[in-house]
């Protein structure tokens, strides 16, 4: 299993900001920002290059959650950013798909 997947399955603990049958939101161990919340699938995949069209769904559903994430955290009115990072040259670090939800200050290009 991946670090993620791990961490989805509770078997490496995470500070939890949401979850469901689908998605747990947990908060970066190293954040970037003061709101720094990682948003992912519990089903493996390995990036948003490996998405098909059978996840519309799911990744609407993503989207949702980062919505409310943001309204819960503070962030819905001051604005925030959404990234995912694909593979290597974007710094992709772990090969599960996650968005990064960053917020709670004025975000520079790099952070
Ligand atoms: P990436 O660089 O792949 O886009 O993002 C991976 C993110 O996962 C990084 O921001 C990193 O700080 C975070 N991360 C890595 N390992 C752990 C961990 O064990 N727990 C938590 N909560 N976050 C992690
Ligand atoms: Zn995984």
């Amino acid at each position: 299993m991946c670090l993620f997947c791990e961490i989805a399955a509770g078997n490496i603990p995470s500070k939890k900001a949401y979850e469901d049958d689908s998605v747990v939101a947990f908060y970066d161990i190293a954040p970037q920002a003061p709101v720094h919340v990682l948003i992912i699938p519990r089903r493996h995949i390995e990036s948003a290059q490996a998405l098909t069209e059978e996840d519309n769904t799911l990744l609407c559903h993503m989207f949702a959650v980062a919505r409310e994430l943001a309204v819960t955290l503070g962030v819905a009115e001051s604005g925030y950013r959404l990234i995912t990072n694909v593979g290597k040259d974007a710094g992709q670090s772990v090969p599960h798909l996650h968005l990064h939800l960053i917020g709670g200050k004025e975000l520079n290009w790099n952070n």
